[in-house]
């Protein structure tokens, strides 16, 4: 009870500006219960007068007053529950805009941690479960909790000794509420957490499909699903055989309670101290009060799952983003392109060791300087740093001298564009993969990048050219083809400070001269940071920084490592033992 409370604090405040219309919701709910009540005691009185009488002039009257609180019945119910629907639905979509935009902020670590298909299921049935809790169960419980009192003190009024005999059962509900809620709470987690393993398994597994059937995985991919499909169903079944097993027992209660009515109710009328109108309308008044009664047993249920729900979108919620945007923002200025590093050192989060050590160095405007070292050495994690993805434990990464951590993130990455080691491609067309680069691009700008970066050509050849749908994963374009889209993103950016990460891994030699012309293009007059393996790419960068277990062990040119530093001359090697001809590889790389 106590993670419900916490629960619910945490996500009430999330209603402010829902909540008039919530009171609205519960005023077309006591309206509706008043519209009942007249109609019960309107049937009451058809009963006694018209029916048992046999008399149409007494029909008339209260038929026609039956009719009209009917129609107003119905139209409130109508506002009412329209209102609830749109209000719920608001606030889903309040929160779900709210979680989501704060797993944007998330650093890359997060997401290593988290499985894709587990957090899609919190973004979407976690966040319904709230909803059911804080909007519609605020509503149902004022709601219910009104039509209960409301519909007892009616049959109180009518027979308060019949009425407090049948009252009786009704710690019955309650008692089955609390003996189910723990476990149908517990299955609820259950279901959540195998739906998200059921989702990740599945986009993993499709997203790895060319391994799966390569290595002939299939089996052990089914077997996968298979696990988590059989724990789903488990939970699945438990929860709803705790939740029928639930239902059922409160319909017994129910019947009970009907009966003892009936037989009270016979004995009362053969002893005529009361009308078959009185006693239909007394009926009437505890039926209608089993369904509130019954909501109230089973909100209690609805707040237990939702709990559980509430308690992984917190996890969320409660994770920190790595960077934050400076307090005071310094004025956006004209980059030159000065990049620094003193003395930086970074681990990532839950690492046992630095990947950055007490690194030191400096890019001028307009300089090229490429960055290599072996495997594992803590290149990518220097572009990472660099466009601020974390910032380092100690020591100050600079543009023109401002750290980065007075730079607004926005105006950052304006003015630092980076072109990562695996290509990224945005569900859209080919031209809305370029224009992301610069928004607002107008259609000459976009296809000039697109030249540019020599994509121009196969895009045209595309059957829908420029309109060509892309989306993460497409075969519709070669690696090649896609890195020169990226680079053309890159283009369109113009930023005065690039950062690129292996532009040429993973290209064959052929792919990779296709490139070249189109990343020098894209490199000249702008601070270039190149981190890359791709040594034939070294000739021509104005300085060579070699990096080995995350410190900066050299720098110079080509030439110069080659004669002084043993990590850069073993990078350097060639290939051991013979190499298949590649003609013109060695030409292809230089740039
Ligand atoms: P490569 O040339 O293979 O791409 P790299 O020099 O770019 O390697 P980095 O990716 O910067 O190396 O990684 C440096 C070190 O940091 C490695 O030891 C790696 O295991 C570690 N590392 C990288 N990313 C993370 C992470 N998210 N969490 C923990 N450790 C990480």
């Amino acid at each position: 009870m106590r993670e419900a409370r916490e629960a619910f604090r945490r996500f009430w405040p999330l209603t402010r500006g829902d909540r008039t219309w919530m009171l609205v919701i519960v005023a077309c709910v006591v309206v509706s219960a008043l519209a009942e009540t007249a109609a019960i005691l309107l049937f009451a009185e058809l009963t006694d007068n018209a029916l048992e009488a046999g008399s149409l002039s007494a029909f008339w009257g209260p038929a026609g007053a039956w009719l009209g609180v009917a129609v107003v019945g119905a139209l409130v119910g109508y506002l009412g529950n329209s209102l609830a629907t749109w209000t719920a639905e608001r606030f889903v979509l309040r929160l779900r805009a709210g979680v989501f935009g704060h797993v944007q902020d998330l650093p890359p670590h997060f997401f290593q941690r988290h499985r894709q298909g587990d957090l899609v299921e919190r973004l979407t049935g976690d966040v319904e479960a709230i909803e059911q809790m804080v909007v519609s169960g605020v509503v149902g419980t004022i709601s219910a909790a009104f039509s209960a009192v409301f519909y007892a003190a009616a049959a109180l009024y009518l027979r308060w000794d019949l009425a407090l005999a049948t009252f009786v059962l009704a710690p019955l509900f309650l008692l089955a509420a609390r003996r189910f809620s723990g476990r149908i709470k517990q299955a609820s987690q259950d279901e959540r957490v195998a739906d998200g393993a059921i989702t990740s398994v599945v986009e993993e597994s499709l997203g790895n499909i060319v391994l799966t059937q390569a290595y002939n995985r299939r089996r052990d991919e089914e077997r996968r699903l298979d696990k988590e499909a059989r724990a789903w169903m488990r939970a699945s079944v438990r929860g709803a055989r705790l939740i029928e097993m639930y239902e059922q027992f409160v319909e017994v209660v129910e019947t009970l309670c009907v009966l003892a009515v009936i037989g009270l109710g016979v004995w009362e009328i053969s002893a005529g101290r009361m009308t078959l109108g009185a006693l239909l309308a007394f009926a009437a008044f505890i039926g209608y009060l089993y369904p509130p009664v019954r909501d109230l047993g089973q909100l209690g249920l609805t707040v237990t799952a939702a709990t559980a729900g509430a308690e992984r979108i917190a996890e969320i919620l409660d994770a920190e983003p790595a960077v934050r945007d400076p307090e005071t923002r310094v004025a956006a200025w004209p980059v030159r392109g000065w990049v620094g590093f003193h003395g930086v050192t970074f681990r990532y989060p839950g690492s046992a060791r630095d990947s950055v050590q007490d690194m030191t160095l400096r890019t001028s405007p307009g300089e090229l300087v490429l960055v290599t070292g072996p495997s594992g050495a803590g290149k990518s994690t220097l572009a990472k740093l660099l466009t601020r993805f974390y910032d380092p434990d100690s020591g100050v990464i600079s543009l023109d001298g401002v750290p980065l951590t007075d730079v607004p993130l926005d105006f950052l990455r304006e003015n630092i564009a980076l072109l990562p080691q695996q290509t990224l491609v945005l569900n859209g067309t080919v031209r809305e993969n370029i224009a992301c680069g610069r928004p607002g691009a107008t259609e000459a700008e976009i296809e000039q990048a697109a030249r540019s970066a020599a994509a121009h050509d196969f895009i045209t050849a595309l059957p829908d050219g420029y309109d060509t749908p892309l989306a993460p994963g497409t075969a519709a374009l070669s690696g090649g083809q896609l890195q020169r889209v990226a680079i053309a993103r890159a283009m369109l950016r113009a930023a005065p400070v690039l950062v690129l990460d292996e532009p040429t891994a993973g290209l064959d030699s052929v792919a990779a001269r296709q490139i070249v012309q189109p990343l020098r293009r894209l490199m000249s007059g702008r601070t270039t940071i190149m981190i890359t393996h791709d040594l034939s790419l070294a000739a021509d960068a104005d300085r060579v920084l070699v990096v080995d277990e995350g410190r900066l062990v050299d720098s110079g040119t080509h030439d110069e490592l080659m004669a002084r530093c043993p990590v850069y001359t073993r990078l350097a090697e060639p290939w051991p033992g013979p190499r298949p001809p590649a003609p013109d590889d060695t030409l292809a790389l230089r740039i």
